[in-house]
């Protein structure tokens, strides 16, 4: 089964687009780690994509903050000002959506997805040291997750914690059946990683390989759409720079 990954989707409506005519073929199914909605001007567009089309979802702290509000006072202001715009933008039905959307770790053809970390839906798995204590906790020996909006990830090898980078784009990376894998297939809808290009990933089980993907994608109209929805400026700007 060839599963295309996405995770970070934050209403970014030309950037999911954008992957979806590059990921054509590519895939059987769809799986999302989550982040949805928030920073983006697209949320009941994007969230009503998502129920369609995705067969599993695991929610994401945006998720989770734009549809109840919840642990909004942790967030830094620009997230709470597209939180309680996107919690006022989003219609009941989909609020509600979001509002139960399970919480990961999901099991499922032998590899788990989260958000966060297989520890917790929050964590920022940005370094091998954080990976430890994930690799400790995860039960299976492949987790994606999200939330870092990073492409790639970490390897364990005879216990030893390494970063798991992409070596080339479009390349398959094997799955090997003796070391254990975190894998991030970096975001659609707000990369983080000095790439402004959208970010996902193909898993195929049977094959055992990771296939990372970056797409161009009509930034202009997804910065215009923040501009007019009266979102931070701030949130356009980044999607320039990929940061
Ligand atoms: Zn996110």
């Amino acid at each position: 089964m060839r599963y295309l990954i996405l995770s970070d989707l934050h209403a970014n409506w030309e950037a999911l687009t954008a992957v979806l005519a590059d990921a054509k073929q590519r895939y059987d199914t769809i799986l999302c780690c989550g982040d949805v909605v928030g920073y983006g001007a697209d949320p009941n567009r994007m969230t009503d994509w998502v129920r369609a089309n995705t067969t599993i979802t695991i929610r994401g702290n945006h998720d989770r903050a734009c549809s109840s509000l919840a642990g909004i006072e942790w967030f830094n202001p620009l997230a709470q000002a597209a939180t309680t715009w996107t919690h006022r933008e989003l219609t009941a039905n989909n609020r509600a959506w979001l509002d139960g959307l399970p919480a990961g770790p999901a099991e499922i053809d032998g590899f788990a997805m989260v958000h966060g970390s297989p520890v917790d839906e929050d964590e920022y798995l940005v370094s091998p040291s954080a990976a430890v204590g994930a690799f400790a906790l995860q039960e299976t020996p492949l987790t994606f997750f999200g939330h870092t909006h990073i492409q790639g990830g970490f390897e364990q090898r005879r216990m030893k914690v390494l970063r798991f980078v992409p070596a080339a784009l479009g390349v398959p990376v094997t799955i090997d059946e003796y070391a254990a894998y975190l894998v991030n297939p970096g975001s659609v809808g707000q990369p983080r990683d000095n790439d402004p290009r959208a970010a996902y990933a193909v898993y195929d089980s049977a094959g055992r390989t990771v296939e990372f993907r970056r797409v161009q994608y009509d930034i202009e109209t997804a910065q215009e759409k923040i501009v007019e929805a009266g979102l931070p400026l701030m949130l356009a700007a980044r999607l320039r720079i990929g940061s």
